[in-house]
């Protein structure tokens, strides 16, 4: 077990089961997230028979960073995780601050048609830890605060539920990495149970979903995803999610040249999730070598954009991060393996 799996909560049964004090949590918290530790024995507050018992039943090791790719405001980092696997990470330097997209899965199964990430089936899930600790080491190389989480790296999150909330809930905590929930997204191909259960979830996290088609027929063919959970069920579990959460969402729509970038779609669009509290974010396609999809040109983008507006849906265009470096979606790391 590592340690940087470990909830506050988790860490204080921890000691307690072991016959010592509750206040250690908030003190191994320190160490790990404050003082940034690299070995247990720079711990100087907590007893050596208890710092001896730690180090028998926990690693306090991170992930192995194999490669940065740096450009102006955004660096790409690539990770080799200790069964040999690769994940990566984006640090993109906004105005507002650091912005992490964190992976939460070697690999994924969601088969969309156009995406990087998928061409390689799920392996394993990630576990807290190494989502945490991609953080970690990239304040490390950075030298500054990260500000801002989005959960949109390789994987689907919601296929790895249970991990993925013990990560919000660590990099959340005001003694963890203390990392707002509102400055927390996470995004999903929309996975209906469990955007349910996300609606219970007391932290404010935002919630994204890649949508990227606005009828079934369409949707089918480029997210298999769908037919499990068609756009009928989506929407009503999303009504629900708005309706506890009181939040807004925003659905991301990859504008694809021919295929789902027509005025008709813009037009279907806008009746899908006009009524709904959220923000359609529009994301200029990045090109990959391996597949046959290619992006919407600009007029294009800007014709949709301006449906979308007039019919009084909320709508910006996303801001293109790292295509230089194949920072986008999936591209460094499917350039690794492929060496
Ligand atoms: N599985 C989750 C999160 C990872 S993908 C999800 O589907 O939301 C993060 C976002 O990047 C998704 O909206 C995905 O559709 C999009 N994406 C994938 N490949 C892309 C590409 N080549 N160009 C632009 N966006 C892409």
């Amino acid at each position: 077990m590592n340690i940087y799996n470990l909830t506050r909560d988790e860490m204080e049964e921890y000691f307690v089961s072991h016959g010592s004090k509750k206040f250690h949590a908030d003190q191994l918290f320190s160490w790990l997230y404050e003082k940034r530790i690299s070995s247990i024995s720079e711990i100087t507050d907590i007893k050596k028979e208890m710092l001896d018992q730690l180090s028998r039943d926990f690693s306090f090791s991170k992930l192995k960073l194999v490669q940065v790719e740096r450009d102006k405001d955004v660096c790409k980092y690539l990770f080799e995780l200790f069964d040999g696997e690769h994940i990566e990470a984006v640090l993109m330097k906004h105005d507002y601050g650091n912005s992490v997209c964190v992976s939460s899965q070697v690999g994924c199964n969601m088969g969309c048609k156009f995406c990087e990430s998928g061409r390689r089936k799920k392996v394993r899930n990630l576990e807290a830890w190494e989502m945490v600790t991609q953080l970690l080491m990239i304040e490390e190389d950075l030298k500054d605060r990260v500000s801002h989480v989005v959960v949109m790296g390789i994987g689907e999150p919601f296929d790895n539920y249970d991990n993925l909330l013990k990560f919000f809930s660590i990099i959340n905590h005001s003694k963890g990495l203390a990392i707002g929930a509102r400055h927390i997204t996470v995004s999903t191909c929309g996975i209906v149970p469990k955007i349910l259960e996300f609606s219970n979830f007391p932290l404010q996290i935002n919630l994204a979903i890649s949508l990227h088609a606005p009828n079934d027929t369409l949707r089918n063919k480029i997210m298999p995803i769908n037919k499990a959970y068609p756009l009928k069920e989506l929407m009503k579990a999303l009504e629900i999610y708005l309706k506890k959460t009181n939040r807004r969402i925003t659905f991301e729509y990859i504008l694809l040249n021919g295929i789902n970038d027509t005025e008709d779609c813009a037009l279907e669009l806008a009746h899908l999730v006009g009524h709904l509290n959220c923000y359609v974010n529009l994301i200029p396609y990045n090109e990959t070598n391996n597949l046959e999809f290619k992006r919407s040109n600009t007029v294009q983008i800007m014709k949709f954009y301006d449906i979308l507006k007039k019919n009084r849906v909320a709508v910006t265009i996303r801001r293109e991060f790292g295509g230089k470096i194949s920072a986008a979606c999936g591209q460094l790391r499917s350039k690794k393996e492929e060496l």
